[in-house]
């Protein structure tokens, strides 16, 4: 029997962005529930990390520099009305969690709150948003959106991967507004934590009528142990890198050495060693950083003092910064009442054409959950959860095939392995050109055919999830590609090797959608400010 529940406000994904989401609903007073592909309070994609969140004083000019030197490196994209709201919306929120987290104490005697670690944050979160009263659904990934015949979401559709194996059950959310937090799409390429992230809700969004903004921006990518999905990256600041006849790889000036080290790898093995790390670091290393050792450790490699190999993983949008367009000041994507938060929106307001890593990311994830967690919430008052209107179940590609199937199992494994074949070389996605970006497209193309008329979803929880996932892996490629190769030339993330220079006729956002057929356009907004 399938499960049938009815909310005020529905948060599909339960990661820092989510939980922050359900957190804030229920603060506003709304009932709310949170469904999670995986296990709330460890899934996701800072359950690995050790997040650290932009913290700035409340000082008029502290704020306002702040702003100033991010907005200087977003390349004309960002929006620095924006940054100052998360600045302030995370300053005010962040210290909310001291109930559930033991902050470290600075050598003044202050909670340093800015910076936590990752596996105690998301286990506080957990806490913090149970004793809010959310009701919480863990393993239990959402499908599909429901839409009322005014195009408005209705509340979404999913499986519960441990009641009733192996066939699951089903269950549907009615819910007043709901908020989309599942991550970014990081095309399984092995990054730590990221497994979840397929791009789910982008394309849950998508057939919903929403567009994507910044796909373009997807190509960060980290450096790890080559055996390793480990990719605490901090330590390679004090790596040196050489190629397999021990010449040392040249890095450049710049701090960010992934092109260097991709051409490198590119033409063979390439070794780092972390000699350069001062003494006093590499004693206090376990205690900062742990998890970062245990591959070393497994494989009885000194890294400060003998040479490892190592690769680069690619992080699709989950330090890129694509994702949902959001309409308004409350994160609404262009589907009424349905909100996007964290890394399935789009970052583009707050970090442009480059990364928000190092502090921005969670600053977002926490913000963008905090104001549409409470915006879904007035949704619901305002409108009431109309969980007695019709409403229909809108899923198409790997839930609803056009033609009779092939089998689903062994056509989900030649998607996915269609997408990462485009998706994750170095040569396509970090050095692209016109050419290979079109044979990309046409690949992909031919997938998402594939996908939307034969992808029959099988019986078991399993191989229903996987198809799902291998649909959205395939439309996020879709729109990943189909925007590099709008964009021609470089900025920031997106680097075109037949384009290498900035190109300022092309110094607006880029907006992507589509199914059947995708589309990319300017987005009219940023492109008129631009030219004004
Ligand atoms: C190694 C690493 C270190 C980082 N360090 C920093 C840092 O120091 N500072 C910083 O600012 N940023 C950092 N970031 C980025 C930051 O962690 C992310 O921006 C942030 O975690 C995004 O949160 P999120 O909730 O949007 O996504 P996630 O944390 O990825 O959570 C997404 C959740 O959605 C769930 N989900 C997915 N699909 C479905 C579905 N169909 N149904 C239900 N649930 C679903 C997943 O299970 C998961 O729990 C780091 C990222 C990485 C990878």
């Amino acid at each position: 029997m399938s499960l049938q529940l009815e909310t005020d406000v529905l948060i599909i994904g339960g990661g820092l962005a989510g939980c922050w989401a359900a957190i804030a609903a229920a603060q506003a007073g709304a009932d709310t529930i949170l469904a999670d592909k995986g296990y709330c309070g460890t899934s996701g994609v800072t359950a690995t990390a050790g997040p650290n969140h932009w913290w700035v004083p409340p000082d008029p000019e502290k704020r306002a520099q702040a702003v100033s030197e991010r907005n200087n490196r977003a390349l004309g994209l960002a929006d620095p009305r924006w940054m100052a709201r998360i600045i302030d919306t995370t300053w005010r929120t962040l210290p909310t969690l001291a109930d559930y987290y033991q902050h470290s104490i600075t050598t003044d005697g202050v909670p340093h709150y800015q910076s936590l670690r990752g596996p105690e944050y998301l286990r506080a979160l957990r806490r913090y948003a149970e004793a809010a009263g959310v009701r919480i659904l863990d393993h239990s990934p959402a499908l599909e959106l429901l839409l009322h015949a005014d195009g408005s979401v209705a509340g979404a559709r999913g499986l519960r991967r441990q009641v009733n194996p192996p066939a699951g059950q089903d269950w549907t959310v009615r819910a007043g507004g709901v908020v989309l937090a599942t991550g970014g799409c990081a095309f399984l390429s092995k990054l730590l934590g990221s497994r979840n992230n397929t791009g789910d809700g982008h394309l849950m969004a998508a057939e919903a009528g929403a567009r994507l903004s910044g796909m373009e921006f997807s190509t960060y990518h980290t450096v790890a142990e080559r055996h390793s999905t480990q990719t605490r990256s901090a330590s390679y600041a004090f790596a040196d890198y050489f190629d397999a006849d021990g010449r040392q790889i040249d890095t450049g000036p710049d701090t960010d050495v992934t092109l260097p080290l991709a051409r490198a790898l590119l033409a063979g093995p390439v070794y780092a060693t972390l000699a350069r790390m001062p003494p006093d670091l590499r004693a206090i290393l376990p205690q900062i950083q742990p998890a970062i050792l245990l591959p070393f450790q497994r494989q009885g490699i000194d890294p400060f003092t003998q040479r490892f190999a190592i690769t680069l993983h690619g992080e699709g949008t989950v330090r890129g910064t694509g994702g949902l367009r959001l309409a308004d000041d409350d994160c609404q994507t262009d589907v009424p009442g349905l909100y996007a938060a964290g890394d399935a929106a789009t970052r583009e307001l707050i970090a442009g054409a480059v990364s928000g890593g190092g502090a921005q990311n969670s600053a977002w994830a926490l913000s963008s959950g905090t104001w549409s967690g409470h915006a879904a919430a007035s949704t619901a008052r305002i409108q009431g959860r109309r969980a007695g209107e019709a409403a229909d179940a809108i899923g198409g590609a790997g839930i609803r095939p056009r033609t009779a199937g092939g089998d689903g199992a062994a056509l989900t494994h030649h998607l996915t392995q269609g997408v990462q074949a485009e998706m994750l070389p170095y040569d396509k996605i970090l050095f692209r050109r016109a050419p290979v970006l079109t044979r990309s497209l046409d690949t992909l193309d031919a997938l998402w055919r594939e996908a939307r008329d034969r992808l029959t979803p099988g019986t078991d929880v399993t191989t229903r999830v996987r198809a799902r996932e291998a649909a959205a892996l395939v439309a996020c490629a879709r729109w990943t590609t189909a925007t590099a190769l709008a964009r021609g030339e470089s900025r920031g993330l997106h680097r075109r090797e037949d384009a290498p220079a900035l190109d300022a006729t092309l110094s607006h956002r880029l907006l992507s959608g589509g199914l059947d057929r995708t589309w990319v356009a300017a987005d009219a907004g940023l492109a008129q400010a631009a030219v004004a």
